[in-house]
């Protein structure tokens, strides 16, 4: 039988009309009336929904296996939360992560001007949990008491027996604006730096579009950053669709640093041969005052207005990790920015049961100070705190293992050519972490090729 639209429609008003008198007659009964608002006063509420989350409710029951929470999704959460349930099966992974998908910053200035793709970049949190068997919540940890090692979020709490804390980074835009709240949001909205996964960079690459010409001006934050050489691989894409698509836009990059480092030789190279006409590097040029209304920035350097800029304030790490008070102290007394870890173990300096990986981590050696702030190194890391977590599920002690980190940047989009840089790591007799680097300035296909494997075998260690 079918049911046209009409005789549906009038079915669906004596339903609601049905309903409507259930709740509300609009004559009730005389001796209804007191007793049943009574009943209805002393009656306990109805009850909600098990599944509603609540921040004041637990997230999950708690079961007899020893759990391990990981908090925060990227690079290095989604490689530990893999790895752990392959190292040590007895133990229940909760992922705990803010966004409903997975956006990789490596290779994202590709896809700025198009080399790679939304899908190339985007990747799926339910599917590869379901497949390793731990559980991912989409949540926002909103603090951790380590005293009771329990995790709060925006959906419930969650109490652990050890903590990974992968953050990632957050914007310093104190350093710029103090506390003026309408500055940083506008610098943030307008002029976002996209060095955080996702949102920033759909706007990042809508400005690049619309672009008609002008003045593209991009800061460099003062070291430790994420991922180094990354901002004059952008600056390289940048020009480069400028040039192809003949829009007369010049980029000015405001470095804080002194020199284009790492990888300086292939950069400069590149800025010269490839784009002589369309970047201007400045060096040493610390911002002292930026202006996101009427587009003016003022640095060390000299002070110049702007069409569209890449603010990007100084980087610390994520918000979560200040939650956690995982932040180191500077010999001042001041709060570092980055986790104050065991260089070696990873676990928080006076907290065993808590680990950092990845861009949050603090200074881990005297000589280079901080590891370079890549997905290479969060991924390791992954597996090194995998690694170690299982050891002592086991009852064993864990032996130190070091990351090693590569990085391959693109400087020309077409023809398709790429620079790299290598970083690897040792422990001295003294037990101090040693670095040596090695910088590939040639600038050629090979290394698109090689980038392109490089981020096939990530993926598939996260994902697959
Ligand atoms: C343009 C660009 C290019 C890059 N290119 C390369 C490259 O070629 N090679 C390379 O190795 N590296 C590259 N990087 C660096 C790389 O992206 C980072 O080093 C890497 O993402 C660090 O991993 P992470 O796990 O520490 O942080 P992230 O990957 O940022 O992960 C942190 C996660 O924590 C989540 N989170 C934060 N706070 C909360 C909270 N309170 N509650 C819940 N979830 C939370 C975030 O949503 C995020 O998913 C590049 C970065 C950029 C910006």
């Amino acid at each position: 039988m079918t049911i046209d639209r009409r005789r549906f429609l009038a079915g669906a008003a004596g339903a609601s009309g049905a309903l409507l008198g259930a709740c509300a007659s609009p004559n009730p009964t005389p001796s209804a009336t007191p007793t049943a608002a009574a009943a209805a006063a002393a009656a306990p509420p109805p009850p909600r929904p098990f599944f509603i989350g609540d921040p004041g409710q637990a997230l999950l029951p708690r079961g007899s296996a020893p759990r391990v929470v990981v908090a925060g999704g990227g690079w290095g959460g989604l490689t530990t939360a893999k790895h752990l349930r392959r190292l040590a099966p007895g133990a229940e992974v909760v992922l705990l992560e803010k966004n409903p998908v997975f956006f990789s910053c490596p290779l994202s200035n590709k896809w700025l001007v198009d080399v790679v793709d939304d899908a190339f970049l985007t990747h799926d949190y339910l599917r590869v949990a379901d497949r390793h068997g731990y559980r991912y919540v989409q949540c926002e940890v909103t603090a951790v008491d380590r005293r009771a090692r329990r995790v709060h979020s925006s959906a419930g709490w969650l109490d652990y027996d050890y903590l990974v804390l992968a953050p990632g980074i957050r914007y310093d835009y104190e350093a710029w604006f103090g506390n003026d709240r309408r500055a940083a949001d506008a610098a943030r909205q307008r002029f976002p730096a996209a060095y955080v996964p996702n949102a920033e960079h759909h706007a990042l690459k809508r400005a690049l579009k619309s672009f008609k010409g002008g003045d593209w001006v991009m800061t460099l934050p003062p070291p430790p950053q994420r991922c180094p050489p990354s901002p004059y691989e952008r600056a390289c894409m940048v020009a480069w669709h400028f040039k192809t698509n003949k829009i007369p836009g010049r980029v000015t990059i405001l470095d804080h640093k002194s020199g284009v480092a790492p990888i300086g030789p292939g950069f400069r190279a590149a800025f010269e041969e490839l784009y002589k006409d369309y970047i201007r590097y400045v060096p040493n040029a610390a911002v002292l005052e930026v202006d996101p209304f009427n587009r003016r920035i003022k640095t060390k350097a000299g002070e110049m207005r702007f069409d569209h800029a890449v603010l990007m304030a100084p980087h610390q790490a994520g918000d979560l990790a200040w939650k956690a008070d995982a932040i180191g102290r500077t010999p001042e007394g001041k709060a570092s920015g980055w986790a104050d870890v065991d260089p070696q173990m990873l676990h928080l300096r006076g907290d065993d049961r808590v680990y950092v990986i990845g861009d949050a981590v603090g200074v881990v050696a005297p000589s280079f100070r901080f590891y370079p702030k890549s997905a290479h190194v969060a991924n390791a890391h992954g597996q090194i705190v995998a690694g170690y977590l299982a050891e002592r599920l086991a009852g064993r002690r864990p032996t130190t293992k070091l990351p090693d980190n590569l990085c391959y940047m693109m400087v020309n989009a077409g023809p398709r050519e790429a620079v790299s840089v290598q970083f690897d790591y040792t422990l001295n007799a003294q037990g101090v972490i040693e670095q040596t680097q090695i910088d590939d300035n040639d600038r050629r296909a090979e290394l698109v090729a090689e980038n392109f494997r490089w981020a096939g075998l990530k993926f598939e260690d996260m994902f697959g």
